[in-house]
């Protein structure tokens, strides 16, 4: 049932763009049972599109996966606050990705707690540190949503391992929705976890940079890592199972490879993703 429906959310997320939602800042949990994945796994934040979601993992001290947007921030600190923490209290921040709905709270923690520490691909790094809001969504999908530069404290490279306390986040560079999209695995309560982000149900828009070749050889790569659960940037609940990964991520394979026909067929389109190359 879930396999279902997780490939059916796959197929949309990757056609249909995200956007604001008018249902007002989402809350933080009244219970942190409600928010526990794992022993020492919580999710602390996300709501749909304009929430990516946020993962906390404490090492003991606490790790976010992403840090949403400033929608999320209430949301973020009520939670973080029921594990008995303060947004002070983090140590790093490790982006999946430079998308506004993944890490404009960055911008906040900045503000107003500067010890705590941001990292992201290189990839990525340039667009969040001049706050380029076409890249990051903020004007073509979120219309004109505020956001901020950010502060880079770590340019994280494929392979890169983030040791904190006693757990190591592994980086395995995997661009295509982005050019500096990553996906962070961690041994958590035993097993082998990988936070994707947008790297496997994102969407596809030249405004991203998204390249359709490297998105197929980076879900090969996520198939080869043989991972126990994911946890994808948006949607509720983990993959669970091998089986369920697999094919979540041969659904994507599926529908970048259509993308890249699409394209290859089509020389002005191919034309005017070469000329955005160029001003990378
Ligand atoms: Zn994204």
């Amino acid at each position: 049932m879930r396999a279902t429906l997780f490939v059916g959310a796959l197929v949309c997320l990757f056609v249909q763009a995200a956007a604001l939602s008018d249902e007002g800042a989402p809350k933080p949990a009244v219970d942190k049972k409600e928010i526990e994945q794992l022993p020492g796994l919580y999710k602390v934040a996300g709501r749909g599109g304009d929430v990516g979601n946020v993962y906390c993992v404490l090492t003991p001290e606490p790790v976010l996966i992403d840090c949403g947007s400033r929608v999320g921030w209430d949301q973020l600190v009520g939670n973080l606050k029921l594990l008995g923490f303060s947004p002070g209290d983090v140590r790093w921040v490790i982006a999946t990705h430079g998308h506004w709905d993944h890490m404009d709270a960055m911008a906040l923690f900045q503000k107003d707690f500067p010890s705590v520490k941001f990292a992201i691909h290189a990839g990525d790094a340039q667009f969040v540190i001049h706050d380029d809001r076409v890249f990051s969504c903020a004007e073509p999908l979120y219309k004109g949503v505020e956001s901020a530069p950010v502060k880079v404290d770590r340019i994280l490279l494929d392979n890169d391992t983030v040791t904190v306390g006693n757990t190591d986040f592994h980086i395995v560079h995997t661009p295509g929705h982005t050019p500096g999209s990553i996906v962070v695995v961690a041994q958590i309560a035993g097993k082998k976890i990988a936070f994707c982000g947008d790297s496997i149900a994102g969407y596809y828009s030249l405004l991203n940079r998204s390249s359709t070749i490297d998105w197929q050889i980076s879900l090969k790569k996520i198939l080869a890592l043989d991972l126990d659960w994911v946890y994808t940037g948006h949607g509720h609940d983990p993959v669970d199972s091998k089986d369920e990964i697999r094919a979540m991520v041969e659904s994507q394979l599926d529908a970048v490879t259509s993308k890249r026909k699409l394209q290859e067929s089509d020389e002005p389109y191919r034309g005017l993703e070469s000329e955005m190359r160029k001003g990378r």
